[in-house]
């Protein structure tokens, strides 16, 4: 029975993996089987626990413990745990989703012990090497042996950089998104939904307050509330800007800030709002997958078929969101040009690994 070893470390990974996890219990006739390591980058109950539970992931076969909050640091302390573990259960392959720094600490590993790597979500692209992301993408493609890629975008990204031979699959995470919303209702409220985390957004305290004050403006003005999920990074930057008030200031913005949710809550926000506001990779994915207009408030998105399509437009100056807003608000989205495939992109990939590593 060939052994796939998944590698999980952040939010978006768990999320991912749910969708090939299905698809393996599906098509048991496959005969695949997969351990999982969490890295630990993400540790705490509400950027991990709920997932693991909410999305019925079987419990991690190996958990790291990370002990620095240096990255290099981090790196090293994952690596060393992926590649104990690899001597451990002897995989036929290392899967890694996306581009965090599990994935790259994931594929190094795999690399030094010659293991075929399948990078699932290669050749995506925001040519901004100012974000980790982006480093972390390039250099996972370049070791990976099975390269599955979400968009015809991605397979010419990997074409122009001499890499040759991925697969076409669409998008796990609009296979989850479709998966997960099937019954819930259709119905947009007038509100909005915000997220932000990116450390080019949040890191810098002015910028961040005028992204605040922004948002706020806008909600003001149009009488409308904003809902905001506050990741943990977010949440350290306004209690430096606003101090232990900081919600209260929100809220006075019309900004109702709330701790993280789990996966199926995000879900029902972004389908039940006028608009979603985030810089979140995943998140502007599952705006469209849910029939939801978004302004991603970024200079670049690796996914540009949102935006070719007007389903998402980008923001890159807070004194720029008015406008933006304005163009997306209350949109209406069609989702029917699959741009991300038709949801059923994890079935193709068991059946690709089936067909090339058995
Ligand atoms: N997400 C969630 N709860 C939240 C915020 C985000 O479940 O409070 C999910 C979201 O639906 C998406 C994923 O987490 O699938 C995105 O993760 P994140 O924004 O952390 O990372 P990115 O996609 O930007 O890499």
């Amino acid at each position: 029975m060939p052994l796939l070893l998944t590698i999980l470390g952040a939010r978006p990974q768990f999320i991912k993996a749910s969708a090939l996890t299905r698809a393996i219990e599906k098509k048991v006739d496959l005969g695949w089987s997969q351990s999982i390591i969490h890295t630990g980058q993400h540790y705490d109950a509400k950027l991990s626990d709920i997932f693991f539970e909410e999305l019925n992931l079987p419990k991690p076969n190996f958990t790291l413990q990370l002990k620095s909050s240096e990255r290099a640091v981090r790196m090293n302390e994952m690596k060393s745990g992926i590649t104990h573990a690899i001597e451990e259960c002897k995989p036929d392959a290392v899967l890694v989703y996306g581009d965090t720094d599990s994935t790259l600490a994931g594929a190094q590993a795999a690399d030094a012990l010659g293991i075929p790597i399948i990078h699932v979500e290669a050749g995506l692209r925001s040519f901004d090497l100012d974000m980790p992301e982006e480093v972390n993408r390039i250099a996972t493609d370049k070791l990976s042996s099975i390269l599955i890629a979400p968009t015809t975008t991605a397979i010419d990204n990997l074409n122009n950089e001499g890499i040759y031979g991925a697969f076409l699959t669409g998008d796990i995470m609009h296979d989850n998104a479709l998966y997960f919303t099937k019954e819930m209702q259709e119905i947009k409220s007038k509100s909005i939904l915000l997220t932000m985390h990116r450390p080019s957004n949040v890191d810098d305290l002015p910028r961040l307050q005028s992204w605040i004050d922004a948002v706020g403006d806008w909600c003001l003005l149009h009488q409308v509330d904003a809902t905001f999920p506050v990741h943990p990074r977010t949440k350290k930057s306004l209690v430096a800007l606003y101090g232990g008030v900081w919600s209260h200031v929100l809220s006075e913005k019309n900004i109702r800030a709330i701790d993280p949710v789990g996966y199926i809550e995000l879900l029902r926000f972004i389908k039940t709002s006028s608009l979603v506001i985030t810089d979140s990779g995943g998140i502007q994915k599952e705006a469209y997958s849910c029939e939801t207009p978004s302004v991603v408030i970024r200079r670049h998105t690796e996914w540009v078929e949102l935006v070719n399509a007007g389903h998402t437009v980008l923001c890159f100056e807070p004194k720029a969101l008015n406008e933006c807003a304005d163009s997306q608000f209350g949109r209406t989205i069609d989702g029917d040009d699959a741009l991300y495939g038709n949801g059923d992109a994890a079935d193709d990939i068991l059946r690709i690994l089936s067909e090339t590593l058995t």
